[in-house]
């Protein structure tokens, strides 16, 4: 039951000394190994890119380590496509992929020359209207009853996201007309899917897509979105997904479909965001206090504000507990964290060692949608975000918020006047 961490407990004690706990951590070698792992599996390719989904890790430090390793930048948002403009990012670096957008985000997105993935068959009136055509255009297929979802994202049929089959047709049709020649396909119907085979199965339908769109109406798309989603092993018993078996399974497809219908080139892109920093990043806390009543509590000094999957999605995070990795985990807690929500718990009847107050505790895999999911309920302050980099040096990267930073948004002195 044991779960890699990239630091000792004399190095985590010693980065405490330094910064307070609670704060997340996330590990540069980890992450650029990945990286290049990743892109080797796709090699054979050419033009194939991961675009970062900012909105799991918002950190422009973590985004420019990526970059460098060659990935590209997913944006859904205005605060997001100005990180890739802070880090210098522009043109087919940058994938749009938002929904319910609002006209200034894609005169943003547009302006940054972005790649523009619309959600809805009428955001290109929209778009063309608010905004004017960009040069291409991608959009973002949800195809319904042909596949099926998972907790986190839903059936496809019931999630709000993308273009149905026949709108699919519809609207290249109406981009032909409109004067777009440049196309691209997306699709992202999974969260969190372990299973490897489920990424060849995506390829296949948008493979099989871009073939009957080329053959009715006579486009060429220029690339392949199979989108984010790819799962990371929570749980010690989970399998990481096989990159080398997705990659010979979507290889396989494009000889078959792509290549023999002379639709090369056609570039693969992904816009993951949990396999690429997920399991590199961990939220170190400590033990405030234990409490035993109906059941036995380890109260952290650390709760939902800090990491919200287990509350909202009742998501497994493993707990190491620094120092005590070989005693017998013969202990039953809740792991709870401090807000006036009885769902503020990390750890549901979860087997530990023995625990004291001051303990050091690391909860696993919160290097994507951990810190970035983070908020203010209850007065509780965002963390600090550090890394721990290849040469052993941890730097912040992020600060924590403070009180001044809580109060930012109220006028204290106005009170006075208030009658
Ligand atoms: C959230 C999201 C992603 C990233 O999902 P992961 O599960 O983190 O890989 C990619 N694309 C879109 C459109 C998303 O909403």
């Amino acid at each position: 039951m044991t779960k890699q961490i990239p630091f000792s407990k004399k190095q985590i004690e010693k980065i405490i000394e330094q910064t307070p706990t609670p704060f997340h951590i996330y590990d540069e070698k980890g992450i650029r190994e990945y990286a290049r792992k990743f892109n080797r599996t796709f090699s054979w390719n050419p033009g194939f890119k991961e675009f970062y989904a900012i909105k799991s890790a918002p950190n422009p430090y973590l985004m420019k380590i990526m970059r460098e390793e060659g990935f590209g930048i997913d944006c859904s948002s205005m605060a997001e496509l100005e990180i890739a403009e802070k880090l210098g990012m522009s043109g087919d670096e940058i994938m749009f992929t938002s929904n319910d957008t609002p006209a200034y985000e894609y005169k943003k997105a547009i302006d940054l020359g972005a790649i523009i993935n619309l959600d809805d068959i009428s955001h290109i009136e929209y778009l063309e209207k608010n905004v004017g055509l960009p040069d291409i255009v991608c959009f973002r297929y949800n195809p319904g009853s042909l596949k099926e979802g998972n907790t986190i994202i839903g059936h496809p049929e019931e999630a709000k996201y993308g273009f149905t089959r026949e709108q699919l047709f519809e609207g290249y049709q109406m981009l032909l007309d409109k004067g777009v020649k440049r196309f691209g396909l997306h699709t992202m119907v999974a969260s969190n899917e372990l299973d490897s085979a489920y990424f060849v199965e995506t390829a296949q339908i948008l493979f099989d897509l871009i073939v009957e769109l080329n053959q009715r109406l006579g486009i060429h798309i220029e690339f392949a979105n199979l989108g984010g989603g790819i799962g990371i092993p929570y749980r010690p018993s989970d399998l990481p997904v096989d990159l080398d078996f997705m990659s010979r399974g979507i290889d396989k497809l494009y000889q078959e479909k792509i290549v023999a219908n002379g639709l090369e080139p056609l570039r693969v892109y992904f816009e993951s965001g949990r396999a690429m920093t997920g399991p590199f990043g961990f939220l170190v806390s400590k033990v405030l206090h234990i409490k035993k009543t109906y059941k036995q509590y380890a109260g952290l000094d650390s709760s939902m504000a800090n990491l919200m999957r287990p509350a909202l999605y009742g998501s497994y995070h493993h707990i190491t507990v620094m120092g005590k990795e070989d005693q017998p985990y013969d202990q039953v807690y809740d792991v709870t964290g401090s807000l006036c929500e009885n769902n503020d718990k990390f750890a549901i009847n979860r087997n530990l060692p023995v625990m004291e107050p001051g303990d050091v505790v690391v909860i696993h895999d919160t290097g994507a949608h951990g810190h970035s999911m983070g908020f203010n309920y209850n007065g509780k302050l965002r963390s600090a975000e550090l890394l721990l980099r290849e040469n052993g040096q941890v730097v912040h990267i992020r600060r924590a918020e403070t009180m001044d930073d809580y109060f930012a948004t109220l006028d204290f002195e106005g009170l006075k006047d208030f009658k």
